[in-house]
């Protein structure tokens, strides 16, 4: 490999739905560009990394590029313009296509918004369209390209045995460490103690199609993991029902975590864990999942989402099941405050947590929050924070409830 220049695609290409959801492919590891990048680097190869954002770590030993123009690369449009524009500076012996990219997108230049309507079941259809396959849009005369295609299927013509065998080493190998665990802080009150709280963190992935097209939201599980830790620092015993992360399990002895992937598991996993004092939703949980798996590789025009349970709700309003203290988050892109307080009636919690996302919080670290707290009948600014003391205010405001009998 010495001196062969080879450009590797890498990461998951997100198309946004809405602001808060998106598309995406997750039949893959998503960190397979990065470690091919730092195996080709560790046998002397000159690897460019082309990456869509991710919480990934950058491979030692290689050039990585996330941004395009500064913008981060977020979609495979990003990713496929980018790649052109910097085959047209440099030569590469090889171009690897092994960034995961969802096989649709939104149709129309306007996203689509989806407003949720209220009951469990229903449908709404969404138009969608096939995405780039930037396999075959990266193909030109001269040029080497090995990769997966549209329907995840890895193409390697014209590359040797060998090479089809190191992909296939790397789809097996452990996956990259990331992020780091926080430690437990010691001498807080523990005015929790004796207290069960559910958390939901994350996002909730609903699987679309057989080769691997899901639907999602924009969520770290950050906050939801950051608030479990919080509130176990105060003496709670917390169990964490967590989705999809690239974030390790809280190292904390009174944090269980479970992980789950679709809003069904989530809420089957809270009604597990009753009885309990608190919930607190914080998982960016998915309003839809797909009515049925679509099992052929078709040029979909529409696909039908159902409405999913919702689970703030659920227990806000149960009539038997209603933890004593339930809270909730509100994520909006636009009218923050009106939306939160609309949350707070109709989902039956006793307190919304709610940031902006999207444009408007665009430049806050990934690790702070600005929340306004909303209860009845009152609206705070709390100002921005890390999210571990978002989760004190939340640890607070249990506490206080709790008190009050
Ligand atoms: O998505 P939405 O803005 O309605 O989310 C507000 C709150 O409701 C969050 O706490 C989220 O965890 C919760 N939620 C839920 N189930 C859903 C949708 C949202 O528990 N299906």
């Amino acid at each position: 490999m010495k001196g062969k220049k080879i450009l590797i695609t890498a990461g998951q290409a997100k198309e946004e739905i809405d602001g808060v959801r998106y598309f995406a492919n997750d039949l893959r590891p998503q960190d397979h560009g990065h470690r091919a990048a730092a195996a080709l680097a560790e046998k002397g190869a000159e690897v460019t990394l082309l990456t869509c954002s991710t919480p990934l770590n950058p491979p030692s030993g290689a050039t990585v590029i996330s941004q395009s123009g500064g913008r981060s690369i977020i979609s495979a449009a990003d990713l496929y313009e980018e790649c052109e524009h910097l085959c047209k500076g440099e030569k590469f012996d090889l171009i690897l296509h092994l960034a995961s990219v969802p096989s649709l997108k939104s149709a129309g230049k306007s996203a689509h918004k989806i407003k949720a309507k209220t009951m469990v079941g229903n449908a709404i259809k969404m138009k969608v369209t096939a995405n780039i396959d930037i396999l075959s849009a990266l193909k030109a005369p001269g040029r080497k390209i090995a990769g997966y295609d549209k329907a995840q299927r890895f193409r390697s013509n014209g590359l040797s045995s060998a090479w089809k065998k190191f992909f296939d080493s790397l789809v097996h190998e452990h996956r990259l460490v990331i992020g780091a665990a926080k430690q437990p802080s010691s001498s807080l009150a523990q005015d929790l103690s004796g207290v069960k709280i559910v958390v939901t963190s994350g996002p909730c992935v609903e699987r679309l199609t057989e080769w691997g097209d899901v639907i999602t939201n924009f969520s770290s599980g950050r906050q939801g993991h950051e608030t479990a830790c919080a509130l176990a620092d105060r003496g709670a015993t917390v169990a964490l029902v967590s989705g999809p992360v690239a974030l390790p399990d809280p190292v904390h002895a009174s944090v269980d975590t479970v992980h789950v992937r679709t809003a069904a598991e989530m809420l089957r996993t809270c009604l597990k864990e009753w009885p309990f004092d608190a919930y607190v939703g914080v998982a960016a949980v998915a309003d839809f999942g797909a009515e049925k798996l679509l099992s052929k590789q078709v040029l979909i025009e529409d696909i039908t989402l159902i409405q999913n349970p919702d689970i703030l709700l659920s227990f806000g309003m149960h009539k038997t099941k209603r933890p004593k203290v339930v809270v909730g988050f509100a994520a909006e892109t636009e009218n923050l405050e009106g939306y939160a307080r609309e949350k707070l009636k109709k989902k039956g919690a006793d307190a919304i947590f709610a940031n902006l996302v999207g444009q408007d919080a665009q430049g806050r670290s990934p690790d702070r929050n600005h929340v306004l707290k909303i209860t009845e009948p009152e609206v705070r600014d709390c100002g921005e924070m890390d999210k571990y003391h978002v989760g004190v205010l939340i640890a607070d405001f249990i506490a206080a409830r709790l008190s009050r009998g």
